[in-house]
C-alpha cells in the first residue's frame, strides 16, 4: 500500500492535482479578481439607493444600530447581487463555542403557486435566523425546553459568497445568542470588548484634547502557521483524522536541524496551492500578503495586511477553512494543529495587535512630536498595567489541549507571561520610573509631554523571537496563540484588560484635571506608579531559558503550566468583576465559558486515548507480533542448519519486551479511559508512546502500519 501512495505523490509532484493539471484561472488583473465574492461598500452602492447606502455605511462606520426600514431593500439587493454570482442559498454564518465556524443554508426559492418558483430574500431574514440551536455548546446557558438561539446580522463584516463545485452560497456574518440574549458565540464578546476599548480609548483622546473624527477600534494581522501533508498519508493515520495530530511516530533523523527549510525555496507542488489558495482569498477579499516555508519541512506561514479587528478575525476563520478546503482540491491535507508531530516544531498564530484611535492614527506608533509621545507612552503603560494584572486570564485566553503541546515546548513562548519592549523603550520606562531624575544610559531624563522620543527601528526591536508579547515597533504581537484557535478569544481578553487599564487611568487623569492640576505632571505621575508597579511584566531576554523561570517566579509571574490550571484563572472573583464592569461577559456567561473549554478539554483528550489504545491493540500490536514470529522462526531455521543467532535473538528479545511493554501500558490506558481520569489518560498515553515509537524503530518498514515522520514531512 505504502509504495503505491509512493507513486501517486511522485506522479502530482510539479503541479498535478488530482490527476488535473492545474491550470491558471484566467483572471486578469488582481484588481479584477480581488473581493469580487464580498457585498462590499462599492458594490452596495451600485445595487442600493442612496438613502439606503447612507444609513448603512454609518451603520458600518460608527457602530450604530441598523435602521430595519433599510433591511428589506438591502436584503433584495443582496439577493439580486449574490444570484448574479450563481448563489442559490444564503446562511447565517456564526461562530459557535465549538471553535470552527457553522452555517445552515436555506435556498432562496419561494413556490409562485403556479408550478413555480421566484426567488426571495426578505430583511426579516437578513437580520435574524433561528437556528436549532441545541446541539451547539452552551454550558448550561440554555435549558432545552427554551433551546433558541438566535443569530443576528453582523453589518461591520461584509456579506460574502461560498463557491462549492456546483453552486454557491451567500454568507452573511453574525453574532449568536440565547432566547435570553447571552452571548453563545466568540463575535459578541468581541464586538462588546470593542466598545468598552473604544469608549475609554475616547476618553483619553478627550483628556488630551484630540480631535475625534471616528470610532477607535482596534486592529488585527493574524499569521497563520499550519501544515501540509500529502492526502494519502493523512488518510492512513487514524491519529490525524481523529484528533489532528499523530499520536505515534518517531521523528525522523533529519527534520529541522539544518534551517534548510526556514524561507526556503518553495516545492512546486506546494507553490500551485499557494497561488490557488491567494486567489480564493483574494475573491472574499482577504488581503493576503506574505507566504513563505516555515521551520520545519512541511510547514508554512500565511499573513494578511492588518484590518479592524473583527473583520480580521471573520477573515482568519475564513481563511483556516480555505486553507483545508483548497488544500483538498491539490490532494493535500492542512494541519492546524498546534503539534501534529512531536519533537518537531508546533504551529501558532501571532496575533499581531495594535489601537487605531478616533484620530485616525496608529495608538503604538511613537509620534513626531511630545505631544503624541505621551499619548504613545499611554498605551505602553495601559498594556504593562493590564497584561500585569491579568496575565492569568490572558494566558487562559490561549489554554487548549493542543496548545498545551506547544507552549514552552522550546519553540514557542512559555507560558509565563511578560513584555518584551525592546532595549531602547524599556530605557524610557525606565526614565519614567525614576521620574525626572537624572537617570539610565545615556544620562536622559524623559518628561512626558515635553520630551521628543527617538523613532523606535522595527528591525532592532523585533529580534527577540522568545517573547510570548513583544513589542515590534508599532503593534504587539501575542504569539502565544495557538494556530487552530480563534483570534476573538485572546481579542476579547486584550481589549477588555486594556480598556479596564484606560479606564482607571482616565478616571484619575479626569479627576486631577478637574481638581486644577496640570494635565503633562499628573500624567508624568500617574506613568510612574504605573511603571513603579508593573515594570516586572517587562523582561528582554530569552523566555526559553531555564534561568527565567526563576527569575519569573521570583517576581510572582504566574506560571500556568496545563490548560486546567489556566482555566482556573477565568474563575477568579477580579475576572468576573472585570468583565461585568466593561460589559463583556457577565457572571453566568463567564462561568459557562469556563465549563464550555474545561469540557471540551476534557473530551479532547479522552478521544486521544481512545485512538491511541485502538490504534496500538489493532494496528502496531498485530504488526509487533507478526515480525516476532518472523523473527522466532528465522531462529530456528538458522539454528536447525547449526548457524549462530545469537544478535537475531537479541533482536528477538527486544521486540517481544517492547511489545510486552506495549500491551501493558494500553491495559492501563484503557483502564484509565474506563475511570474518566483525565491527567492519566495524558500520562498513559505518553507512557505508551514510548514503546510503540521504539518498535517503529525495529520493525520492518514494509509492515508497518502508518506512514512514517519522514514520509509525511519530507513528500509533498
Ligand atoms: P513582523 O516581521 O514583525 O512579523 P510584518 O510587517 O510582517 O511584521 O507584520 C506581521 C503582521 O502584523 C502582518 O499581518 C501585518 O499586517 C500586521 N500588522 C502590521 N501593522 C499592524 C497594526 N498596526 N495592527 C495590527 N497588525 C499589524
Ligand atoms: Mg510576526
Amino acid at each position: 500500500m505504502e509504495n503505491m501512495i509512493k507513486q501517486e505523490i511522485c506522479e502530482k509532484k510539479g503541479g498535478n492535482v488530482m490527476g488535473k493539471r492545474y491550470e491558471k484561472t484566467g483572471i486578469d488583473t488582481i484588481a479584477d479578481l480581488y473581493g469580487e465574492n464580498v457585498f462590499s461598500l462599492k458594490t452596495m452602492r451600485n445595487y442600493l439607493s442612496e438613502t439606503a447606502y447612507k444609513s448603512l455605511l454609518t451603520t458600518i462606520k460608527e457602530g450604530t444600530t441598523i435602521d430595519a426600514s433599510i433591511a428589506d431593500e438591502v436584503a433584495d439587493a443582496m439577493k439580486t447581487w449574490a444570484v448574479s454570482k450563481g448563489a442559490t442559498h444564503f446562511t447565517h454564518w456564526f461562530q459557535p463555542l465549538t471553535g470552527s465556524t457553522a452555517e445552515k443554508h436555506d435556498s432562496f426559492i419561494v413556490p409562485d403557486n403556479e408550478g413555480g418558483v421566484v426567488l426571495k430574500f426578505s430583511g426579516k431574514e437578513l437580520i435574524q435566523g433561528e437556528p436549532d440551536a441545541s446541539s451547539f455548546p452552551s454550558g448550561g446557558l440554555r435549558a432545552t425546553f427554551e433551546a433558541r438561539g438566535y443569530t443576528a446580522w453582523d453589518p461591520t463584516s461584509p456579506a460574502f459568497i461560498k463557491e462549492g463545485e456546483l453552486g454557491a452560497t451567500l454568507c452573511i456574518p453574525t453574532a449568536f445568542y440565547s432566547y435570553h440574549g447571552e452571548a453563545l458565540d466568540k463575535k459578541t464578546p468581541l464586538l462588546r470588548s470593542t466598545a468598552a476599548l473604544s469608549k475609554h480609548v475616547s476618553r483619553l483622546a478627550k483628556l488630551f484634547g484630540i480631535e475625534q473624527t471616528s470610532r477607535p477600534y482596534a486592529t488585527l494581522g493574524a499569521e497563520q502557521e499550519y501544515f501540509l501533508i500529502d492526502m494519502n498519508f493523512y488518510e492512513g493515520r487514524l491519529d490525524l483524522i481523529q484528533t489532528g495530530r499523530t499520536l505515534f511516530g518517531q521523528p525522523p533523523a533529519k527534520h529541522q536541524q539544518m534551517d534548510d527549510h526556514y524561507f526556503g525555496a518553495i516545492k512546486t507542488r506546494i507553490m500551485s496551492f499557494m497561488d490557488d489558495l491567494d486567489r480564493e482569498l483574494w475573491k472574499l477579499g482577504i488581503p493576503s500578503k506574505t507566504r513563505h516555508n516555515e521551520v520545519c519541512p512541511a510547514q508554512f506561514e500565511i499573513a494578511p495586511v492588518f484590518e479592524e479587528q473583527n473583520l480580521a478575525s471573520d477573515h482568519n476563520m475564513l481563511t483556516m477553512d480555505i486553507l483545508e478546503r483548497v488544500a483538498e482540491k491539490h490532494g493535500l491535507a492542512c494541519l492546524m494543529h498546534e503539534k501534529p508531530f512531536a519533537g518537531v516544531n508546533g504551529s501558532g498564530k501571532h496575533n499581531n495587535w495594535s489601537l487605531c484611535g478616533p484620530d485616525g492614527k496608529n495608538w503604538l506608533s511613537p509620534g513626531d512630536n511630545p505631544h503624541e509621545n505621551a499619548k504613545f507612552l499611554t498605551v505602553i503603560c495601559a498594556l504593562m498595567k493590564a497584561i500585569d494584572t491579568y496575565a492569568g486570564l490572558l494566558r487562559a485566553s490561549v489554554a487548549s489541549a493542543g496548545n498545551d503541546h506547544r507552549l514552552g515546548a522550546n519553540e514557542a513562548p512559555p507560558a509565563i507571561l511578560s513584555i518584551f519592549l525592546g532595549e531602547q523603550l524599556y530605557d524610557i520606562i525606565e526614565q519614567i520610573e525614576s521620574g525626572g531624575a537624572k537617570s539610565s544610559k545615556d544620562g536622559g531624563t524623559i518628561e512626558i509631554g515635553v520630551t521628543s522620543l527617538p523613532k523606535f527601528p522595527r528591525d532592532v526591536t523585533d529580534r527577540n523571537r522568545t517573547s510570548p508579547f513583544a513589542f515590534t515597533g508599532n503593534k504587539f504581537e501575542f504569539r502565544a496563540v495557538g494556530s487552530n484557535q480563534s483570534c476573538a478569544g485572546s481579542n476579547i481578553i486584550l481589549n477588555t484588560i486594556v480598556a479596564d487599564a484606560l479606564s482607571d487611568i482616565c478616571d484619575q487623569l479626569e479627576a486631577d484635571v478637574a481638581s486644577g492640576k496640570v494635565f503633562n505632571e499628573v500624567l508624568q505621575d500617574v506613568l510612574q506608579g504605573i511603571v513603579k508597579k508593573h515594570k516586572r511584566i517587562l523582561f528582554n531576554g530569552d523566555n526559553y531559558t531555564e534561568d527565567w523561570h526563576v527569575e519569573a517566579e521570583k517576581r510572582g509571574l504566574p506560571n500556568l503550566k496545563d490548560t486546567p490550571a489556566a482555566l482556573k484563572a477565568v474563575q477568579d472573583e477580579k475576572v468576573v468583576k472585570l468583565f461585568e464592569k466593561h460589559k463583556v461577559l457577565s457572571k453566568q456567561e463567564l462561568k459557562s465559558r469556563h465549563d464550555i473549554y474545561e469540557e471540551q478539554y476534557e473530551m479532547i483528550i479522552s478521544i486521544e486515548a481512545g485512538v491511541a489504545a485502538k490504534m496500538a491493540r489493532t494496528m502496531i500490536i498485530p504488526a509487533a507480533l507478526e515480525y516476532q514470529s518472523s523473527l522466532a522462526g528465522t531462529i530456528e531455521d538458522v539454528s536447525s542448519c547449526g548457524c549462530k543467532s545469537v544478535e537475531t535473538k537479541e533482536l528477538l528479545e527486544t521486540v517481544s519486551g517492547l511489545t510486552e511493554t506495549a500491551l501493558s501500558s494500553i491495559k492501563k490506558l484503557e483502564g484509565n479511559i474506563a475511570k474518566e481520569a483525565t491527567a492519566d489518560m495524558l500520562s498513559s498515553m505518553n507512557e505508551l508512546r514510548e514503546s510503540v515509537d521504539a518498535l517503529e524503530g525495529v520493525i520492518p518498514d514494509e509492515i508497518w502500519p502508518l506512514p512514517s515522520y519522514a514520509e509525511m514531512l519530507f513528500m509533498s
